[in-house]
């Protein structure tokens, strides 16, 4: 058996090492629960299944998505959870479609959804025990498994489990009861099961209109749970699936096809959310039954339930994350604005740091709500060690250095070569190279002509340093007619270069960054902010569409450093002073560079 990993920790708080299903699977191995398990024998016979062996020591977990829309950061909590527990405990994890609703699927989810999860770093390639040396993958879809499901109904109808029930919608919604009142039975509830068998025979064959009758579980209509009133498990309807195409007019319940995947797969732990918890019982009727018709093999899997990630300033519902993107308040699925892990990819956020963030946040059965800095927090701590550092200046005015041509041995078009880390801390980086000329970019925020107090940077009479560069005095500014200001001028104090000996003999309170005007690269840059201005959009009940962020995607023209210029799409760096940058993965040219704020460089989420 695999040695599980150690527990360890993360800034003091102990990491989801230690959680509450760490022990469960603990507990499973020590106690050989799933020992034993092999496919022979388990008469499913879906083509991915027969004939593989099985190593009944090895977990399996499963991340079960329905593709149904993009994948987003609440998934990405699952992801790292059923992977991760698959990777630290030596087992396999599943990735598999639940495609049981063809009117809301396609396969353009399918792919996103792939791509998605092979970004986060996790793949599902497994160990095939019949060969130590080689692996096999471990993509699962649940139409695969409807020949199955359809047998398996037939059997439940066979043994008296299940009825097909001709009552509208409404009639079964009226009479199912509620917390205080049982339901009550349906009058095809007593039908034979030669009757059911033959009604479910003509809804599969097409001789009943969709929505004309349901097959149930046949349970019990007064079960404290409503779960348990016999649940339906098969609907009819008229959809071309995306993998199965026109061959079914009947699909299965999510609930009725869930739970024979995660068996038909071998799955050992079937770990989901909390809003799962009440369908536990059924799911324990559905798999036991099965195996004492013999249909599935002991030992099944069983379902463990964990809180689901709540995420401040973001909402994490697929429909109403379709909602932004069909309406227009956001440009696209993979909008750097969008939670969907395909928008944090396009923002910036790496997968280093979405695993990170899941594995400090931890699992556990409470539901409470994450604060956004701390995904924030694990994305600097990832880039902080490999983001290339560079200078840009984006809300520009111009700083013209007066005594240039005197400074410089009389020449107009001197320029004085300058140069800096790539990284300070990682020398191997190298040095990034520009160069000073008689006219920079500044911020413009960078010169007050009557300074508050405090304030260091340009201000008439007072010094500072262009960084890499020389110290400069700042003499005054020129405005238009309306007495807005147009340029800083300034001197420079000769003998002051960063790195050279008289670089120290002068002093500064301030150093501001700079790009010279003669080489700095035009660029659009994108600077975003949360989408929500309220920490839980939809709380109490309130319109999420209400509190949308205005100013949450913010556009100006920047001028960057030359090293930015090669950048290629999906290049990272820390701008000095203006927080971590992107060159964007869709629009970014070296003929036309655009770039996007990822994140600042400290905290500007939590209160
Ligand atoms: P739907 O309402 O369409 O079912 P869903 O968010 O449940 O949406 P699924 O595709 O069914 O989407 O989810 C796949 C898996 O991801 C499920 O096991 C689900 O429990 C898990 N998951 C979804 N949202 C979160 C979340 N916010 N935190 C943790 N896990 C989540
Ligand atoms: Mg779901």
């Amino acid at each position: 058996m695999n040695e599980p990993k150690k527990p360890d920790t993360v800034g003091g708080a102990t990491t989801s090492a230690s959680n509450f299903l760490r022990n469960i699977i603990e507990r499973d191995l020590k106690q050989g629960t799933y020992a034993g398990r092999t496919f022979a024998g388990t008469p499913g016979d879906a083509a991915h299944h027969a004939g593989q062996p099985l190593d009944p020591a090895r977990i399996r977990t499963r991340f079960p998505p329905e593709p149904n829309g993009y994948l987003h950061i609440g998934h990405a909590k699952s992801i790292c959870l059923n992977f991760g527990l698959a990777r630290d405990y030596g087992g396999v994890c599943h990735l598999r479609f639940d495609d049981t609703n063809p009117e809301k699927e396609e396969q353009e989810y399918v792919d996103a959804i792939i791509d998605a999860v092979k970004w986060l770093g996790f793949n599902w390639e497994g160990p095939d025990p019949a060969d130590t040396q080689s692996t096999r993958s471990h993509l699962y879809f649940a139409s695969d498994d409807f020949d199955f499901m359809y047998r398996a109904a037939e059997a439940l109808i066979n043994t008296g489990l299940a009825y097909v029930d001709d009552q509208t919608p409404e009639q079964m919604r009226a009479t199912r009861g509620d917390f205080n009142t049982p339901g009550i039975a349906s009058p095809y509830r007593g039908r034979t099961p030669d009757e059911n068998l033959a009604r479910f025979r003509d809804m599969r064959d097409g001789k009943l209109d969709d929505g004309a009758a349901v097959l149930r579980a046949k349970i019990d209509m007064a079960s404290p749970n409503i779960n348990l009133r016999d649940p339906a498990l098969y609907r009819i309807k008229r959809a071309t699936h995306h993998r199965t195409g026109d061959q079914w007019c009947i699909y299965p319940m999510y609930t009725f096809a869930h739970p024979i995947e995660d068996a038909l797969e071998r799955v050992t732990h079937s770990i989901c959310t909390l809003e799962f918890e009440d369908q536990r019982p059924f799911y324990d009727w559905l798999l036991d039954n099965l195996c004492s018709l013999g249909l599935l093999a002991q030992p099944r899997p069983h379902q463990h339930e964990f809180a689901r990630l709540n995420l401040t300033y973001v909402v994490t519902s697929k429909r109403k994350l379709k909602q932004l993107v069909d309406e227009g308040h956001v440009d696209s699925w993979d909008d750097p604005r969008m939670p969907t892990l395909a928008g944090l990819r396009r923002r910036g956020y790496t997968p280093a740091s979405i695993q990170l963030f899941c594995e400090r946040i931890g699992v556990t059965k409470e539901y409470s709500w994450i604060d956004y800095s701390l995904l924030d927090a694990a994305l600097r701590d990832d880039l902080e060690g490999k983001a290339p550092r560079a200078m840009a200046v984006l809300e520009p005015i111009k700083l013209k250095l007066t005594n240039w041509v005197e400074t410089f041995g009389g020449d107009p078009e001197h320029l004085e070569p300058c140069q800096a880390p790539a990284h300070p801390q990682r020398p191997e980086l190298g040095l990034r190279r520009f160069s000073l000329g008689p006219e920079v970019w500044i911020e413009r925020d960078d010169f007050a002509e009557a300074p508050a107090k405090g304030f260091f940077r340009l201000f008439p009479g007072n010094k500072v340093r262009l960084k890499y560069g020389y110290v400069i005095e700042c003499s005054g500014c020129e405005k238009d007619a309306q007495g807005k200001v147009t340029a800083v001028l300034a001197t420079v104090v000769p003998d002051t270069k960063s790195g050279t000996p008289g670089a120290d003999a002068v002093k500064v309170k301030g150093t501001i960054t700079w790009v010279g005007v003669h080489e700095a690269v035009r660029a659009e840059v994108r600077l975003y902010d949360r989408l929500f201005t309220e920490a839980q959009p939809d709380a109490g009940g309130r319109d999420f569409l209400s509190v949308l962020n205005a100013q949450s995607k913010r556009v100006v023209a920047g001028y960057l450093e030359p090293s930015l210029a090669s950048s290629p799409a999906g290049g990272k760096y820390q701008i000095e002073r203006h927080g971590y940058f992107v060159a964007d993965a869709k629009d970014h040219a070296a003929s036309t560079p655009v770039f996007g704020k990822i994140t600042g460089l400290k905290d500007s989420w939590s209160k």
